[in-house]
């Protein structure tokens, strides 16, 4: 069964199971549901008593895993709506032009302007996600080299040759393999370039800290004393 409590100004959904055990556990998931699994004669009123008093950590612990939920509002790819580039907002302004003029269609940036130059607008959309993708690949690998190279030294990651990729994720940021390979979300090239810093590092301390504990929390601290500005800029910015 689901049920919520209120907590302050917020809202917790709960999904309860009654179950034969002895003590009441609460799990927080990646996909940002909350568990509540109670030995089956708990009354309602007691679960939603321990519910209150964790609150505050459930709170926290949706805050990290939502801070890697991109929500990005949809785009028309029609001049004068604005895209956004490493922070930065830009007009899109489509540029057609007849065959022979110019040798093939292209996207660039020019002031506050992103231009697309193309012979057919309803190739807008694929020009500009493409633009995007090539940004993504080259800016990402010139930003993750040298926080890589930290990680080097700690013996965290094996060598230079560094582990990067990137792929579109429908709920994530970044996420990092067992065997130490850093993935990144393309979409991710639209926020500032210190919040992408900050979801490589993130990633990288999972290297050595699985787990959102205190330890972890310590190393990115280290690595990155201003983390928590730059992720609540990227739900900002975003959402
Ligand atoms: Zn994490």
């Amino acid at each position: 069964m689901t049920d919520f409590i209120e907590y302050g100004s917020k809202r917790i959904d709960f999904k309860l199971e009654y179950s034969d055990r002895r003590t009441l556990g609460i799990t927080v998931t990646p996909g940002l549901d909350v568990l509540v699994k109670a030995p089956v004669d708990t009354a309602i009123d007691v679960i939603k008593e321990r519910l209150r008093k964790k609150a505050p950590w459930i709170i926290r612990q949706l805050s990290f895993f939502l801070s890697f939920q991109p929500r990005l509002t949809d785009r028309k790819f029609i001049g004068g709506e604005t895209h956004l580039y490493l922070g930065k907002q830009y007009r899109l302004k489509v540029i057609s032009y007849e065959s022979g003029i110019m040798s093939g269609d292209s996207v660039k940036l020019k002031g506050q302007f992103l231009e697309v130059y193309t012979r057919d607008n309803s190739k807008v959309k694929d020009l500009v996600e493409a633009w995007y993708l090539a940004k993504a690949k080259e800016r990402f690998h010139q930003l993750a080299q040298p926080l890589f190279e930290v990680f080097i030294k700690r013996n965290a990651i094996e060598n230079a040759d560094y582990n990067l990729s990137i792929r579109q994720m429908p709920t994530r940021w970044g996420s990092c393999t067992a065997k130490g390979r850093i993935i990144l979300n393309p979409e991710l090239i639209k926020a500032p370039k210190a919040c992408i810093e900050y979801v490589i590092v993130h990633e990288l301390c999972h290297l050595i800290h699985h787990d959102h504990t205190q330890k972890f929390l310590d190393l990115q601290t280290r690595e990155m004393p201003e983390w928590e500005k730059w992720k609540n800029k990227l739900e900002r910015l975003l959402a």
